[in-house]
């Protein structure tokens, strides 16, 4: 009984052993002040094998619950619709963070048809003309679906704080409002999963070097994300106080170690995997006479 208690090393955890904790657990940012250089961007936390090695592997074996859980949702949604419940992934980080690459990756591994992926760019001529939750009220996922954010209602005090978009007069009241917003999003059924993909700056350096190296890769270069790799600092202080201020019950950050990518993209789909399996939905009932129905399709059949 007593050496229960005792801690574990995670680095001499075997293969096989289950994990200690839910992933959600290790990776959830602790209420309080935020210290983003204590942030390890090359951690491993959770992670159940050995590496790079076996990552494919490790993420692959999430598919087949992860698929299973998501038609759950979606055919629940489908079924009762007043009661339909909905998960959005909400993926803020850096340029090179991997965004993409989770999105490729980890959602990747479930249904397309069960998945409403948005891509917010910097604002449309009308987007600008309306209030900034606008355009991203219009994108929240619908009941049963899984909604995926790329980029998000963060960068109107990401961007936005660190290039002056708005005075800050303005952007310092967006904080509270982004809790409201939330609060009022997970009243109505939508399970939030905030995920900070945290990339180290030498980390961004050799990805963006590795993007101009190899013209295959050219597409992904953007001149300008040079010019935000210059303001990181401010760009630091931003995220800090979003995570900070924006860390809420209902909305909860994770940060997700991103430097190895193997890691990364793994993280995200367990973190869904268990977030699917959290809402414990189960198949729907049947609403018709089963036992009915199969003797009228053998009748129909003989
Ligand atoms: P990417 O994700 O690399 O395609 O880049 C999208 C760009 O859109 C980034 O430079 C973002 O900072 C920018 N962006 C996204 N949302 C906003 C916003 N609300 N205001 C200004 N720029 C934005
Ligand atoms: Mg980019």
């Amino acid at each position: 009984m007593a050496k229960k208690s005792r801690q574990k090393k995670t680095s001499s955890a075997s293969a096989a052993a289950p994990a200690a904790a839910p992933l959600s657990s290790l990776l959830r940012l602790p209420r309080g002040p935020v210290s983003m250089a204590s942030l390890d961007a090359s951690a491993t936390p959770g992670y159940p094998g050995v590496g790079k090695a076996d990552a494919g592997d490790q993420t692959a074996a999430l598919a087949p619950e992860l698929s299973e859980l998501q038609e759950r949702l979606y055919a629940h949604g489908r079924t009762n619709p007043d009661t339909a419940r909905s998960v959005l992934v909400v993926l803020q980080g850096m340029d090179t963070s991997g965004k993409g690459g989770v999105i490729r990756h980890a959602i990747g591994l479930v249904d397309p048809q069960g998945v409403e992926l948005t891509s917010f760019k910097a604002p449309t001529q009308e987007e600008r003309s309306h209030h900034y939750l606008w355009r991203i009220r219009r994108a929240l996922p619908s009941g049963g679906m899984v909604g995926i954010f790329d980029r998000s209602h963060y960068e109107d005090v990401l961007v936005v704080r660190v290039e002056s978009l708005v005075p800050e007069s303005e952007w310092s009241k967006r904080y509270d409002e982004l809790n409201e917003f939330e609060a009022e999003v997970a009243a109505r059924g939508t399970t939030i999963v905030k995920c900070m993909l945290n990339v180290s700056f030498e980390e961004q350096l050799a990805r963006l070097s590795a993007r101009l190296e190899d013209p295959t890769k050219h597409w992904k270069y953007n001149p300008g994300d040079l010019d935000a790799r210059a303001k990181w600092p401010a760009y630091m202080e931003a995220y800090q106080a979003a995570l900070e201020l924006c860390n809420t019950e209902l909305a909860p950050w994770h940060v997700i170690p991103a430097d190895r990518k193997w890691y990364r993209n793994w993280a995200v789909a367990e973190l869904l995997r268990e977030t699917l399996a959290g809402l414990d939905v189960d198949w729907p009932v049947a609403d018709f006479d089963v036992a009915a129905e199969k003797r009228r399709l053998a009748a129909a059949s003989g």
